[in-house]
Formats: structure tokens, C-alpha cells, sequence
């Protein structure tokens, strides 16, 4: 499917700028209109990490005029396996203001615009209007379902890329000339089903692969070429080094570009993927007894501390991991004892915990362990608690000599 030019073309192009783009204004379908179409190009770059980084370098490489770079994380060392648009002096830093930098180094005719926020509801609207195509950069359900609901309602096209492991996709979503994300997938999973790549590990240079298709995508729908992936599903998996092409259709009952639409504006998509926001309802507040929103008491990284190594009788506390081995082999807390979530889910779980002993159960970050806390809730056990931010936030308040991921 040949779509138009997204952009008009740029008044024209001075000498520095057709020397620097010669390899592209050579090139008969983008010639010297093509490469103006670039300069006047506006595209937004949400996630500056593994598919932000590659994206956004080839991107200012190309010319596009004006990129937004929408972050509010900062770079952590076990960024730099993959993100490779920071380096090791950027650890710590925003994750806005390293690539910014960084893309000013690979072209400062390039004008980057920084965007310092979580990029939610609330804002979306406004940052993508100022905008002709969105990158889907992310690796979270919520702003994956928020990009693509608000350019459905922008009528722009979602650039989207999605990696685990050594597994990857990447489509063109545009309710305008195909389906949108919600077409494919109406219903987010449910959460802690999906193991995210923090959870579960992504083969960094796989970032490359997804993420350089999703920047010739925008290039090709900015300068108007080729046939972009609206419409088709492009799944990779780099054990077979194997490229499939799926197509895709437009769902007409979908919620928000079918013939009768129930999503008319942006809803709370936290809400809506079923997690709860870090920090919001979830705080114990020093109490044993704070409750999660999901009706899980929780304890804090300190106070598990202070059970364990305090006079309350300390041998008592049963500490459960529900993470894979995989995970335990990179941090643990000392005297947790394995038992993985599949093993809640199927009922295994509840028969290797004594129901007379106080129960605390944690994974990475607090989601995976609230499920398996739930169930032994509803098994009948009179005292568990799922310990809140997980052992992240035992290396951050308790250990930090220990390596976090
Ligand atoms: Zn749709």
C-alpha cells in the first residue's frame, strides 16, 4: 500500500545540508524533495532505551527537522547492554538530556526537543499533536495502549516495536489506512502474565534490528516511499534469524477506530492494564498492615529488614522468591526460599508454605509477588504480605552493594 508524503517539503537545502544527505538525495525515490520532506519532519520519539536509542540516532542521522524525545527515567547501568545512545557518563543522568546531547553530537542540524515527563492521559494529547508521527519506543501495556488510542484520535500514525528475549514486532499503527493496536489486541493481559524484558532479559543488539525497521518506517512515510508496515505485522525472531510478515486487519467493532467507537477520549490506562502507578496505592507508609490497591497488605524493604534481622522472632518470617532462577542467580535477599509463581498459579504453592508461620513473598518489583500474595490470601492464610517495590527495593533501601536490574 503506497501512502502520500506525511510532511511537505522544507524550503530548499543549503550546501552543507546537500553535502551531508548526498547518500540519500542520490537515492531517485528520496532525491533532494525527499530529504526537504525529512528536515520538515516532526517526530516523536517516546522511550529513549533500547528502541529509543537506535531510533533516535538514525533518525537525527537522516535530517528529520524536529525530534521529541519523551522520557522521564534516568540511565541506570543495566541500560547501557542495549540503550546504546548513553554511555557510561550518563548513568544517572535523565535519559532526555543524555540523548539529546547525544543526537546533538551526531547532528546539530537536527532540533531536539525535550520532553521530561511520563507521558500520560493527561499530556498526550498535547505532546503528540505537535507532532506528524509517533515512535512507539516503550515497553510497558499502559503507554502502549495510550499512544495508540490518542493517535487514533489525532489521526497520526503509531510507529510501534515490541522486544522479549530474542523476539520481536514491529507494525505501523494507523486507524486512517489500517488497524490500530487495539484491532489486534482489545484487551491488555492481565498483570504480571507477561513478563516484561526487566523480568524476563532482551538480547541487547535485537533493540537494533526492531528498532532501525520502526526509523525507515517513519522515513518512508515521512518522504512518501515504498510500502509501509500499516496493515502488516512483521515478527522476527533472532535464534532463527527469520523475518515474517503477518498481515493484519482492521477490526470494525474495535473500542477505538471500529463504526461505533466506546473510547472517545483518554482513560486512565493504568486502570484499564490493571497496574498500580509505583508509589501510589501501594505505599505502606511504615504500617505492616498498609494495603495494596489489590487488597494485599505490604511491607517495606526496611521493615522486612528490621523483621529479619531484629529481635521479633526472625526465624518465623517465612520469605518466599517467586522469581526464576534466572533472576535469583543476579540478586537475592538472604534466606528467601524459591518458589516460582507458576507454582501459586497451579495450586503447588499452597501445600510447601505453613499456614502457622507469617508469610512474606516478593519478586523483582512487587507485581508478580501481589498475585502470588493474593492467592495464598484466598487459600486461607492468615498473615502474608507482599513485600512492596520487590527486591529492588531491597538493594535500593536495604543492600545496595548487591547489583539491581
Ligand atoms: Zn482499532
Amino acid at each position: 500500500m503506497a501512502l502520500a508524503p506525511l510532511v511537505e517539503p522544507s524550503a530548499p537545502l543549503s550546501a552543507r545540508e546537500i553535502e551531508r544527505y548526498a547518500r540519500h538525495v542520490l537515492i531517485p525515490d528520496v532525491g533532494m524533495d525527499g530529504q526537504r520532506r525529512l528536515k520538515n519532519a516532526r517526530v516523536l520519539v517516546v522511550g529513549a532505551g533500547g528502541l529509543g536509542s537506535p531510533a533516535l540516532m538514525y533518525l537525527a542521522a537522516a535530517g528529520v527537522g524536529t525530534i521529541g524525545v519523551v522520557d522521564d527515567d534516568v540511565v541506570e547501568l543495566s541500560n547501557l547492554q542495549r540503550q546504546v545512545v548513553h554511555g557510561v557518563g550518563d548513568v544517572g543522568r535523565l535519559k532526555s538530556e543524555s540523548a539529546a546531547e547525544r543526537l546533538a553530537s551526531v547532528n546539530p542540524l537536527v532540533r531536539v526537543v525535550r520532553h521530561d515527563v511520563r507521558i500520560d492521559s493527561a499530556n498526550a494529547l498535547q505532546i503528540i499533536a505537535g507532532y506528524d508521527v509517533v515512535l512507539d519506543g516503550t515497553d510497558n501495556f499502559p503507554t502502549r495502549y495510550l499512544l495508540n488510542d490518542a493517535c487514533v484520535l489525532l489521526g497520526k500514525p503509531d510507529v510501534w516495536g515490541s522486544i522479549y528475549r530474542f523476539d520481536g514486532q514491529t507494525s505501523i499503527w494507523w486507524a486512517r489506512h489500517g488497524p490500530c493496536y487495539r484491532c489486534l489486541f482489545p484487551e491488555p493481559p492481565p498483570p504480571g502474565l507477561v513478563p516484561s524484558c526487566a523480568e524476563g532479559g532482551v538480547l541487547g543488539v535485537l533493540c537494533a534490528a526492531i528498532g532501525s525497521i520502526q526509523a525507515a518506517e517513519v522515513v518512508k512515510l515521512i518522504v512518501g516511499i515504498g510500502d509501509p508496515l500499516v496493515g502488516r505485522l512483521m515478527v522476527h525472531d533472532a535464534l532463527r534469524q527469520s523475518w515474517d510478515v503477518l498481515t493484519v486487519h482492521k477490526n470494525p467493532g474495535c473500542a477505538v477506530c471500529g463504526v461505533s467507537p466506546t473510547v472517545t477520549e483518554l482513560a486512565d490506562y493504568q486502570d484499564f492494564c490493571g497496574v498500580t502507578p509505583p508509589g501510589g496505592a501501594g505505599k505502606s507508609g511504615g504500617s505492616l498492615l498498609a494495603v495494596t490497591g489489590g487488597g494485599v497488605p505490604v511491607i517495606s524493604a526496611h521493615e522486612l529488614a528490621d523483621l529479619l534481622s531484629g529481635d521479633t522472632a526472625p526465624s518465623r518470617v517465612v520469605l518466599v522468591d517467586v522469581r526464576g532462577p534466572e533472576e535469583r542467580a543476579i540478586v537475592n535477599i538472604p534466606g528467601a526460599q524459591a518458589i516460582h509463581l507458576d507454582e501459586f498459579r497451579s495450586g503447588a504453592a499452597v501445600s510447601q508454605i505453613p499456614f502457622d508461620q507469617p508469610v512474606v513473598i516478593h519478586c523483582r518489583s512487587g507485581i508478580r509477588s501481589a498475585e502470588a500474595s493474593r492467592i495464598l490470601i484466598e487459600a486461607g492464610h492468615p498473615d502474608v504480605r507482599n513485600l512492596e517495590g520487590g527486591v529492588l527495593a531491597w538493594v535500593r533501601d536495604v543492600d545496595p552493594t548487591q547489583p539491581s536490574y
